[in-house]
């Protein structure tokens, strides 16, 4: 991740720290939360390493009080991404994470339905990370990343075309949370993640639609059911105070 960390480091305003997966557990024990790992492949967009389904499978075994796991495709690798689906439900997670602006692909484009379908066959749920990118940030050309892949917007043609599939809108895909809500009060497959924001700017954001009981369009419980609280490690920590 050599070139990426530095500007995300900046636009976080943190240090982003390198712990061992003993530490990381030991530390989401004692707070007594299931933290989330995600696997990465963006070889074709970037070149750079993936961090295996495998890695993350084992980690989970290792550690099942402190993690659950979702795997990682690359899109642009055609068939052998939907084949790979195969081997990340046998290896127990519980689905893939997709960053459209960093693995470079559209997400409502048709010839990546066959990857959707098998996830909804499979159950896999399918974590988007939307909105802007903290990586590439402050950068001539944003590093080449495109933020136009990451509107939430783009979901909706998934979301309709696969009814049973769980769809989660990572990061609540600021700025463009807005049309984000529209789609969650119009389609129960899709939900609302709220990671990688400190509270005090989602609770600005997001409660006052979703799940505030006094608008007519959301019932607090079905709102709140879909919202989705998290950190974003290991550029936000989980203590961050709001
Ligand atoms: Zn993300």
């Amino acid at each position: 991740m050599q070139g990426y960390i530095e500007a995300a480091e900046s636009y976080f305003r943190s240090k982003v720290v390198r712990r061992s997966l003993d530490d990381l557990a030991r530390d989401y024990m004692e707070l007594d939360v299931l933290a989330v790992l995600l696997a990465w492949d963006a070889e074709t967009a970037t070149g750079r390493p993936r961090v295996p389904n495998e890695l993350v499978a084992q980690a989970c075994r290792d550690h099942p009080q402190a993690f659950t796991g979702f795997g990682s495709v690359d899109p642009l690798k055609g068939d052998r991404a939907v084949d790979e689906l195969d081997r990340i439900s046998e290896l127990g997670l519980k689905g893939v994470k997709l960053h459209p602006s960093l693995q470079a692909f559209a997400p409502d484009d048709e010839k990546h339905w066959p990857l959707y379908e098998r996830c909804e066959e499979l159950g896999l749920i399918v974590l988007f990370h939307t909105g802007t990118s903290g990586i590439g940030a402050g950068q001539p050309g944003g590093q080449g990343i495109r933020l136009d892949y990451a509107r939430p917007i783009r979901l909706d043609a998934v979301a309709a075309s696969f009814p049973n599939l769980k769809v989660i809108a990572a990061h609540f895909g600021y700025p463009w949370h807005t049309e984000l809500l529209a789609m969650a009060l119009h389609k129960t497959n899709i939900y609302i993640d709220i990671s990688g924001w400190a509270p005090r700017y989602t609770a600005a954001a997001m409660p006052r639609r979703i799940g505030d009981p006094g608008d007519p369009r959301a019932s607090a419980s079905e709102g709140a059911d879909r919202q989705r609280q998290a950190a974003a490690r290991p550029v936000v920590t989980t203590r961050q105070p709001g």
